[in-house]
């Protein structure tokens, strides 16, 4: 069995940690709030008192961490404690650049390191099937694997370092700007006086068909369970949709990309967390859409 590091034991960290520690793994954990810190020692994680002592001599090390700037600096902390053959997993979702930057730093003190952004959500990591987007080497990725397979369902190696977070930010892009279009068809059936049940069952098995639609619908009591019968609690909360609209705004413009699509649905986005809506599932947008 592995020793593990893992680094930020929030929402996300603290369920694929507990998996890791239920498939016979040791793991020692760190995260800066009291709170996180203690529902980790109920979940059988060894609390380590910073960054680096929860690094120091691990086989792999995870990361899971609100941002860029968090991520490079906790990877300046760990790196100098980390031995020789450590690889480091990088889970958060951040912007290209910083997870290339972490890379380096990596690299500069021959370790090995993958960033491997996740899609499934909380669910999705306390069932231990998350999607993971990889990028980095492939001997980096099959040091990381033991713990990948545990935490996630699928894993999909997309290229070199910084690939996975290219990944996980065009797919999301692509569900903002997805999701928006399918509130909006919900609303305008509704006025046209069909009725949504009719809608679903046409566009689920028509060329509209998404995943907005099909497994996620936003109108409650149509298709299969999803926030929308829960009173839009998330899910996955339109902040973190917000966060990942603008990490793939700062990326097109970096690489001269033309997203207006992606762009006004950041815009929407926004609107809508500033609102005050930033806790209610994305998918919540639909009773919004009129206050545009
Ligand atoms: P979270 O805020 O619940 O957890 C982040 C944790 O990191 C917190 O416990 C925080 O105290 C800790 N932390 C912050 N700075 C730290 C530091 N310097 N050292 C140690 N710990 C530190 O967030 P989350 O929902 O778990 O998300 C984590 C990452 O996963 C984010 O990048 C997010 O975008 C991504 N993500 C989240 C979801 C989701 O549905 N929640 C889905 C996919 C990806």
């Amino acid at each position: 069995m592995a020793e593990i590091g893992f680094i930020g034991l929030g929402n996300m960290g603290l369920p694929m940690a507990a998996n890791l520690v239920k498939a016979g793994h040791k793991v020692s954990g760190f995260d800066t709030v009291a709170e996180a810190i203690g529902k980790a020692k109920d979940a059988g994680i060894e609390i380590a008192a910073s960054a680096a002592e929860a690094a120091a001599g691990r086989d792999i090390v995870i990361t899971m961490l609100p941002n860029g700037k968090i991520v490079t600096s906790v990877f300046s902390q760990i790196v100098p404690a980390c031995a020789p053959g450590t690889v480091i997993v990088d889970s958060s979702t951040i912007d290209v650049a910083s997870a290339r930057a972490a890379h380096d730093v990596a690299a500069k003190a021959g370790l090995l390191s993958v960033d491997a952004p996740v899609s499934g959500g909380v669910g999705g990591a306390e069932a231990g099937t998350l999607t993971f987007m990889v990028g980095g080497s492939q001997e980096a990725l099959e040091k990381a694997c033991p713990a990948l397979e545990i935490m996630g369902g699928r894993l999909v190696h997309c290229g070199e370092g910084g690939a996975g977070q290219a990944a996980k930010m065009c797919n999301n892009m692509l569900l903002g700007i997805s999701m928006i279009g399918a509130c909006e068809a919900f609303a305008l059936a509704d006025k046209l006086g069909l009725s949504q049940q009719a809608l679903f069952d046409v566009v689920s098995t028509s060329s509209g068909m998404c995943w907005s639609v099909n497994t996620y619908c936003p109108v409650p009591g149509v298709g299969p369970k999803s926030p929308a019968d829960n009173d839009y609690k998330p899910g996955f909360a339109a902040a973190l949709m917000l966060k990942d609209l603008g990490l793939s705004q700062e990326a097109a413009g970096d690489v001269g990309a033309a997203t207006p699509m992606g762009r006004h649905a950041m815009e929407i986005y926004k609107t809508f967390v500033e609102a005050g809506e930033g806790g209610k599932d994305f998918s919540g947008i639909i009773n919004y859409l009129d206050k545009l």
